[in-house]
């Protein structure tokens, strides 16, 4: 049986990308998601940084299945609008709001800035069996514009432009956006250190 570990995430978007990553490099690994532990409690996440919200992820719910966990935390930062939506970057236009509300509330708070310069940002918490914890971080830098492009991806992809390959994140396929996202690159960094601590 290849070794399990808990993916600490509802959004389909996200656990899409990582089976794709674990995927495309043959990796051995059975990737739980929240609906197959059956976990169907709501984590808060009340943290002031991605960090502390992975981390309490990461722990509540290796305190209950006492598997190997990774946590993602991410977010959309728009310099010029002093970080937002930052943590608040999944309920931006309200508790339980849609990808599309968040990114109609965006578009409306950038519609006059002429800076629109924007970067996502993915801290990755990953525990092994032992209770260890190891984290990593990445970014992967762009623009916000207002006119959605593209049905790929999720969140604010449609509205995340990338200028050098002049599509969005909607728009380019998920091989790519996996080697150049925010996730990508953090999951990258760890990759190593997961396959290392789940095969020993
Ligand atoms: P989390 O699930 O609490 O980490 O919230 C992440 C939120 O940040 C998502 O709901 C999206 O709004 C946004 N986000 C994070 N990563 C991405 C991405 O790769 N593309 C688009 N939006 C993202």
């Amino acid at each position: 049986m290849p070794p399990q570990v808990i993916l600490a995430t509802y959004n389909k978007g996200k656990i899409k990308e990582f089976k794709e990553i674990f995927n495309s490099k043959n990796i051995n690994v059975e990737i739980l998601t929240l609906q197959d532990v059956k976990f169907d409690r709501k984590i808060v996440e009340d943290g002031e940084t991605f960090l502390d919200n992975a981390r309490k992820k990461a722990s509540f719910l290796f305190n209950i299945y006492h598997i190997p966990v990774i946590a993602d935390d991410s977010g959309l930062i728009v310099e010029a609008l002093g970080g937002e939506p930052g943590v608040f970057s999944a309920r931006y236009a309200g508790e339980g709001s849609s990808d599309k509300a968040n990114n109609d509330k965006l578009i409306d708070r950038v519609k006059n800035l002429k800076d629109r310069k924007a970067f996502f940002q993915a801290v990755i918490v990953f525990v092994n069996k032992n209770g260890d914890f190891f984290e990593v971080e990445d970014r992967c830098y762009g623009e916000i514009i207002d006119i959605p492009r593209g049905d790929k991806g999720f969140g604010y992809d449609p509205i995340f432009y990338l200028p050098q390959y002049g599509e969005t994140m909607a728009e380019i396929d998920i091989t790519l956006k996996n080697k150049i996202s925010h996730r990508g690159k953090a999951l990258e960094k760890l990759i190593k250190v997961i396959m290392e601590n789940l095969n020993e």
